[in-house]
């Protein structure tokens, strides 16, 4: 077990330990942010024929007179012209044989003739090439995509199924009456949508008690291929995860030298990935975006790494890369960022509050005017 590492190597410790990935089909109109699990090859040209790429006419350019002599529309069949003769065209209609220019319905019959409007036959992508690539997000465009290539259904990654485990004798779920010295259960609400956010499916369990016992007990019952928890991996009494996971599980790190998020660990819980995640809420959220998402879904990051200029003055951590949170927009062709709220790791609003993190180096604070690497959630 390795301790106290950077985000860098958490990420490549955790990385020696691969999830089991498999893939199925499933038809386009389901495929929206899922990652695709083979390379996809157009099954046709794109444009499949060519075609006008305005309403017009199609014509000769070397002909100085024309007569209209029939029109097509998109969906026809392609129609013929000899010297002299022009079809009235319309947009994605194919062009006629014989005719190498468009002139544009506003210009008349006799207006300027131009080879550019005519769309060619695979200008954009021919039979046979690979236009979206294995590890691919299904965004919209990359849907519209695979529907011009001809492709019904496609090939993806099975999503990981992600069981999210709070334990405290704290916590209370909402919508219950709170009592003295508990607090709502937050956390796993927050882990399962990020969970989604980047291509998995949670599973939510019920909050675990602090007790062995217990958590052994969860553990066991889990049917699922990477297990997330929250709380009870710091160096307290009663932090079970971190007590059961060093006694009966394997631990392979804890603790990342990032702040906050600090007591992290990640291991094997009889042969299942287990990520011990640090109980309070912006540390939890933040350990996911940094070391967690990274390997559950590299192709689905959750922010974007970008360089700020400080309007406020962020005080750094010794020893650990710090994690402000800030709120990042553009101003005169720069990223700005300024703070808002109270920066505790317990406070959840300084995530709403905020738009993106510092990532500032170990020992180092910034001042404003100062311009620094951030992370800018999307
Ligand atoms: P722990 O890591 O278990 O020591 O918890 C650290 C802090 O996070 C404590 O103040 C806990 O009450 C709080 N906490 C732990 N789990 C959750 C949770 N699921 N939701 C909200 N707060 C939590
Ligand atoms: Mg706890």
């Amino acid at each position: 077990m390795e301790t106290l590492v950077t985000i860098e190597r958490a990420i490549e410790i955790a990385r020696q330990t691969a999830m089991i990935q498999t893939s199925e089909s499933i038809p386009l109109s389901q495929a929206h942010n899922r990652i695709l699990s083979q390379d996809l090859t157009s099954n046709v040209d794109d444009p499949p024929f060519d075609n006008s790429a305005m309403d017009g006419w199609a014509v000769r350019s070397s002909d100085h007179e024309r007569v209209e002599i029939s029109t097509t529309a998109a969906g026809s069949p392609p129609s013929k012209i000899g010297e002299g003769q022009a079809t009235r065209i319309m947009t994605g209609a194919p062009i006629p044989h014989g005719a190498d220019a468009i002139v544009l319905i506003e210009d008349g019959l006799h207006g300027k003739a131009h080879t550019n409007f005519i769309r060619h036959q695979g200008e954009n992508l021919s039979k046979g090439t690979v236009a979206l690539r294995a590890g691919q997000i299904m965004t919209p465009a990359a849907i519209s995509l695979a529907a011009t290539m001809g492709h019904a259904t496609i090939p993806v990654r099975v999503k990981p199924r992600v069981a999210v485990i709070s334990t405290g004798n704290e916590l209370v779920t909402p919508g219950e009456e709170l009592e003295a010295g508990s607090i709502y259960e937050s956390n796993s609400y927050g882990l399962c949508a990020l969970l989604e956010k980047i291509g998995c499916t949670p599973i939510l369990q019920e909050v675990v008690v602090d007790s062995l016992d217990a958590l052994r007990t969860t553990l066991d019952s889990l049917e699922c291929d990477v297990i997330l928890t929250s709380g009870g991996v710091s160096m307290g009494d009663f932090d079970y995860v971190r007590i059961l996971m060093e006694e009966e599980g394997t631990i392979h790190f804890w603790k990342v030298a990032m702040r906050p998020g600090g007591p992290p660990l990640f291991g094997t819980w009889k042969g299942t990935p287990l990520f011990g995640l640090p109980g309070n809420p912006v540390s939890s959220h933040l350990v996911f975006t940094m070391i967690v998402a990274p390997w559950l879904s590299p192709e689905a990051p959750l922010g974007n790494n970008v360089r700020v200029l400080l309007k406020d003055t962020v005080k750094g951590a010794p020893g650990k890369v710090c994690l402000r949170r800030i709120q990042i927009s553009s101003e005169a062709e720069q990223l700005v960022a300024t703070t808002h709220t109270h920066q505790g790791s317990g406070n959840i609003h300084s995530m709403v509050a905020h738009n993106g993190v510092t990532l500032l180096p170990p020992d180092t604070s910034a001042n404003p005017g100062d311009i620094i690497d951030a992370l800018w959630f999307l």
